[in-house]
C-alpha cells in the first residue's frame, strides 16, 4: 500500500529560542529514519525562527490558523502568513483547540477547506473522550468528526494526514493499547471506504497520538494501520527520535 510513515511532534505551547536550538540540534545529530516523514508543530511565533535552521527533510507546521487569509481577526494568523515564512503545514481540530477554546466540527471543517485551498497540507486530529469511550460511544464520534471533514477535504485527501487522538490519552500518560488503536484505526478506514472511497482509503495515512513515547512507540508502529504518530510531551525531548525512528 505504500503509505509513507509519518511522525509529528506537536509542541503545544512550549519552548524558547535555547530549547528550539538543543531540540532541533538533537534532531539533527538523529540519526532520522530516511523514509519517515517528520514534521514539527510549533509555536506560531518561532514558526520563521525554526523554518530558518531546521534541515530541510523535516517539514514544518503552524498548530492552528483562522479561515480567511487576512483581516480583522485580532490574535489570529492564516493559512497564507503560514505559507510566507515558509511553513507547509497546519494541525487542524486538535483536542485541546475543541474542548480548551470550543472549536466545533464545522468551524474545523471551515478552517480544513481554507488552509488546503491556499495550498497547506493539514494534519486533522479527531478522538473521543474518556466519557465517549466509557459510554460505547467511539466510533459514533469519531465517524462524526471525520464526516465534517470529508465535504471540506473534497479532493485533497493527498495533503490530508488524520491523527486519531483519544483525549483520555493526550498528556495524560495513559496510552491507547495497540489493540485499541488498531481497532480504531481499522473502523475508520473502513468507514472512509464505504463513506469517501477504497482508493482513498487505502492511501491516507492516519496518525496515532496519546502519550506516544520512546518506550511504546515499537508496538504501537507494528499495527498495520497505524500510519504514524502525533506526539506531544515526547517530542520535546531526545526520546523523539526513537519514535520517528520507530519502524526500524
Ligand atoms: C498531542 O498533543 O497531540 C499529544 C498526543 O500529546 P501527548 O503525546 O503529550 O499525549
Amino acid at each position: 500500500m505504500g503509505r509513507k510513515f509519518v511522525v509529528g511532534g506537536n509542541w503545544k505551547m512550549n519552548g524558547d529560542k535555547n530549547q528550539i536550538n538543543e531540540i532541533i540540534n538533537n534532531l539533527k545529530k538523529g540519526p532520522l529514519d530516511p523514509n519517515v516523514e517528520v514534521v514539527l508543530g510549533i509555536p506560531a511565533i518561532y514558526l520563521a525562527y525554526v523554518k530558518s535552521i531546521v534541515p530541510e527533510n523535516i517539514g514544518v507546521a503552524a498548530q492552528n490558523c483562522w479561515k480567511v487569509a487576512k483581516g480583522a481577526f485580532t490574535g489570529e494568523i492564516s493559512p497564507a502568513m503560514i505559507k510566507d515564512v515558509g511553513a507547509d503545514w497546519v494541525i487542524l481540530g486538535h483536542s485541546e483547540r475543541r474542548t480548551i477554546f470550543g472549536e466545533k466540527d464545522d468551524l474545523i471543517a471551515e478552517k480544513v477547506t481554507h488552509a488546503l485551498e491556499s495550498g497547506l497540507k493539514v494534519i486533522a486530529c479527531i478522538g473521543e473522550t474518556l466519557e465517549e469511550r466509557e459510554g460505547g460511544k467511539t466510533e459514533e464520534v469519531v465517524f462524526r468528526q471525520t464526516k465534517a471533514l470529508v465535504p471540506a477535504i473534497g479532493d485533497k485527501w493527498a495533503n490530508v494526514v488524520l491523527a486519531y487522538e483519544p483525549v483520555w490519552a493526550i498528556g495524560t500518560g495513559k496510552t491507547a493499547s495497540p489493540q485499541q488503536a488498531q481497532e480504531v484505526h481499522a473502523s475508520l478506514r473502513n468507514w472512509i471506504s464505504s463513506n469517501v472511497s477504497p482508493d482513498i482509503a487505502s492511501t491516507v495515512r492516519i496518525q496515532y497520538g496519546g502519550s506516544v513515547t520512546g518506550a511504546n512507540a515499537k508496538e504501537l508502529a507494528a499495527c498495520p494501520d497505524i500510519d504514524g504518530f502525533l506526539v506531544g510531551g515526547a517530542s520535546l525531548k531526545p526520546e523523539f527520535v526513537d519514535i520517528v525512528n520507530a519502524t526500524k
